[in-house]
């Protein structure tokens, strides 16, 4: 089942004005003003205006580093508007929205953990309404597309309309070098239902190492997608939380320059002129295939009205087996796959049994 969600493009939001990728860079974790002043500062040093921190820390532990609350959201304030960044951090509760709002967070996302539950979801909604909050949504830690849809339309029932997602990738018990595995097929289900959605990659906590994050990104914009969320540290090897995975600024900006970004198809006018030709041609051929198919549905009609008058069975199990070795043989002769013509033989044999029958019993 699809859903209907009603999305604000990103380039309306006045976040973002690089060229792809949209980049939201900052540490996992606020830990102390001078900490989150000086990545901002390095981070806008090299036109990242989208300014990431946690206030408060999901952790799997307590006892770890929980985040250090409203305070953060002070310096975050601060860097505002000092260097004229916009602010993003995580809400998990009705509690973190309110704080949130009353400190002119620009944007905020919900976690993992979050997404995946219902309840919270619907907290944090009915907190945002009547804002224009943008809010960006991350996949729920279990690869469970409707529940991180779910996640979506209660923000949108709640009249929010600036949405997005990131893909963080999923919990897993395998043995994988990367944190999270990656699922990229779930993003691409995602990415195919709602193209209009803005798209992010998290690859720092799909890696969880920093030797990872550019194979990670650099698939992300192949796969197309819109933007990354990466984190970034001043100094990583004395992050709070994360500490493996964080990139100090100007590491992240050679990160950045080294990704090669295929053009984005709308931009480019010759290749736009030549995909069109092409793809009209293909409409052309698309048109033909369905006029045949016609035809071939009058002539299964009237070869069930021929049995029904014989009194013979629709389904000829032999003459199918026939039919279908013969077309692969001829197939294979033009190159087309045995794959290929069984899937599209079979499909249209069906469809045929499928009218001889509705004439066997109209
Ligand atoms: C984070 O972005 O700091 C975070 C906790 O991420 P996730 O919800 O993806 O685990
Ligand atoms: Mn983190």
């Amino acid at each position: 089942m699809s859903h209907n969600l009603d999305i604000v493009p990103a380039s309306e939001w006045g976040f973002f004005t690089l060229p792809r990728p949209m980049c939201i860079a900052g540490p996992c974790s606020a830990e102390t003003e001078e900490q989150l002043y000086a990545t901002a500062k390095g981070l806008s040093e090299f036109g990242i205006h989208v300014f990431r921190a946690g206030i408060w820390k999901p952790r799997t532990h307590p006892g770890s580093f929980e985040g250090v609350g409203a305070p953060g959201l002070k310096w975050m304030r601060r860097i505002k508007q000092e260097l004229g960044m916009h602010i993003c951090t995580e809400v998990a509760s009705e509690k973190h929205v309110l704080e949130c709002i009353k400190y002119g967070v620009d944007m905020v996302w919900v976690g993992a953990r979050t997404s995946a539950n219902p309840f919270l979801m619907q907290e944090i909604a009915d907190a945002l309404e009547g804002t224009d909050m943008p809010v960006l949504v991350k996949n729920p830690v279990n690869p469970d597309l409707d529940l991180w849809i779910g996640a979506l339309e209660r923000l949108n029932r709640a009249g929010l309309r600036k949405l997005g997602v990131i893909h963080r990738g999923f919990s897993t018990s395998a043995s994988i070098p990367y944190r999270n595995d990656p699922g990229w097929r779930i993003a691409i289900e995602m990415r195919t239902r709602y193209p209009q959605m803005p798209f992010f990659a998290d690859p720092s906590h799909m890696a969880g190492d920093r030797k990872y994050l550019l194979e990670l990104s650099q698939r992300a914009m192949d796969l197309g997608l819109d933007g990354l969320m990466v984190e970034s540290h001043c100094c990583p090897q004395e992050a709070w939380s994360d500490a493996k995975q964080q990139l100090t600024p100007p590491d992240l900006q050679n990160l950045l320059e080294s990704l090669a970004i295929r053009e984005n198809t709308s931009e480019n006018e010759a290749y736009r002129e030549g995909i069109d030709a092409l793809r009209a041609r293909i409409d052309v051929i698309d048109e033909n295939l369905l006029k045949l198919l016609k035809d071939r549905n009058a002539v299964s009609q009237a070869i069930g009205r021929y049995k029904k008058e014989h009194n013979v069975a629709i389904l000829q199990a032999v003459r199918w087996e026939q039919l279908l070795a013969d077309m692969i043989a001829r197939g294979a002769a033009l190159g087309l796959s045995e794959r290929a013509i069984t899937a599209i033989m079979t499909a249209i044999h069906d469809e045929s049994v499928r009218v001889q029958n509705e004439v066997l019993e109209g």
